[in-house]
């Protein structure tokens, strides 16, 4: 949104495309009504629909077939989309660890679960016990106390020292301090512990407990849902797919924020999680570039600058503790789409001998979801992501030229 309406600022002919059905993102997708959007949503929502913005939305890019051209799937069709430059702005997921019991119905993610309250679940009067790490953790626990959950604890991995690190060093990010002191005072009176996360998951049919690691004890709490996340990782599938380098799992991108690619731009949780300001400031700075206003840009790197190290300072208080590699016994499902347990992936060596194997990460997530825990498991890196990076239906593989198809993700696509 920041990059398109900066962009359109120069006249170009601007579009976006968006998987999702409406503008928004994942903070602010989903507000409809004017009266729930907070005044920064309300102001970029407005700005995009008076930049006179082509947009695209419900159209999922899942190919390049050559540059310039991008392939999108919506609900019932596909589409050819011809670009001159491109900002990419796909975002993050949550970042989930296997342990037992993480597989039964009311385990979710922690944004996930937001999600689905946003969807229309309901969640008045259910204990909700919220796990993992990140910041994130705070927002939904709120979000879901705001919307008559009962939250019996926060559990958040990184120690407490970590934490009080972090808490100093927001002191340089006067509005970050403001937006944590806002967010505490809603969850007061909800116990937060740190050092502390789940150790197995409860229940014959559906979640009826989870017992947690707290001060190196188990302890066992009765809930209804366990809302489980372990901070975020960025969506770099469709930029590698372009030939986008990464460095440390991020997109490598210059000041403008042109990526390797000549042309190809990045923008937001790709090229470092840092939160929503960060992401703004970045897009702003693309748009601006990419259509020649990089004066205009430049003026924006301070603040650019003063972010990424809040992003830095993020990376560091929520890095994943080593212990965190002890829950999953042998039966523990690590790949839930093709059922692969802990115990039949620990025997290879790489990411790609558990793929060929066991066919871990070949189904429909495409590894968006294994792979990072394979990644803190066993320290493999995943290997090189190929079209469609997400499963289209079959008919629409055909516009894809038959030497670009790969037999791994044709299959995944089938299924
Ligand atoms: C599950 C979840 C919940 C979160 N909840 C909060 C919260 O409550 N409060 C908060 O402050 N922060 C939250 N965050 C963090 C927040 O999302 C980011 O800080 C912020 O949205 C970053 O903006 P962005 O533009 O980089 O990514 P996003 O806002 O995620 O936007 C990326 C967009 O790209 C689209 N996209 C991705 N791939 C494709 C593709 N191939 N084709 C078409 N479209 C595509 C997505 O649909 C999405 O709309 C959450 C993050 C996650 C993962």
């Amino acid at each position: 949104m920041a990059a398109a309406v900066s962009a359109s600022k120069s006249g170009a002919r601007v579009g976006i495309v968006d998987e999702s059905p409406s503008l928004g993102g994942q903070i602010w997708r989903g507000e409809n009504s004017a009266a729930s959007h907070s005044s920064d949503a309300s102001s970029w929502l407005n700005q995009v629909k008076t930049a006179g913005v082509t947009a695209l939305y419900g159209k999922r890019v899942f190919h390049q077939p050559e540059p310039g051209i991008l392939l999108a799937e919506g609900p019932d069709d596909v589409c050819e989309l011809g670009y001159r430059t491109l900002v990419l702005a796909t975002g993050a997921r949550e970042r989930f660890l296997p342990f037992p019991g993480w597989t039964l119905p009311n385990v979710t993610g922690a944004g996930g679960l937001q999600a689905l309250v946003k969807s229309g679940l309901p969640i008045r009067g259910k204990r909700v016990v919220v796990a993992g790490s990140g910041p994130l953790l705070l927002a939904v626990a709120d979000y879901l106390r705001k919307h008559g959950a009962e939250i019996p604890l926060i559990c958040e991995q990184a120690p407490w020292g970590r934490l009080v690190r972090f808490g100093l060093a927001l002191l340089g990010q006067p509005g970050k301090i403001a937006q944590s002191l806002r967010i505490k005072k809603d969850i007061a009176g909800v116990p937060f512990v740190a050092g502390s996360w789940p150790l197995v998951a409860h229940g014959k049919n559906v979640l009826e407990a989870v017992t947690i690691s707290r001060g190196g004890k188990p302890e066992l709490i009765q809930c209804d849902y366990l809302a489980c996340g372990f901070h975020l990782v960025p969506n770099v599938e469709l930029p590698v797919l372009i030939g986008c380098q990464t460095r440390s799992g991020y997109v490598q991108v210059d000041d403008l924020q042109q990526t390797t690619v000549k042309g190809i731009f990045c923008a937001g949780e790709p090229t470092g999680i840092g939160g929503v300001d960060l992401a703004l400031i970045e897009g702003q700075i693309a748009g601006l570039a990419v259509t020649g206003q990089a004066s205009e840009a430049k003026v924006l790197f301070r603040k650019r600058e003063k972010l990424r190290r809040f992003a830095h300072v993020l990376d560091e208080a929520f890095c994943l503790r080593s212990e965190l590699r002890s829950p999953p016994t042998s039966d523990t499902l690590v790949c839930r789409c093709e059922d692969v347990p802990y115990s039949h992936l620990r025997e290879h060596t790489c990411w790609l001998s558990a793929k060929l194997h066991t066919r871990c990460g070949m189904r429909p997530c495409q590894g968006r979801i294994c792979g990072p825990a394979t990644q803190f498991l066993f320290k493999w890196n995943p290997d090189s992501v190929r079209p469609p990076v997400f499963p289209v239906r079959v008919e629409n593989l055909a516009v894809i030229p038959a030497s670009q198809q790969s037999i791994p993700a044709v299959t995944g696509g089938l299924q």
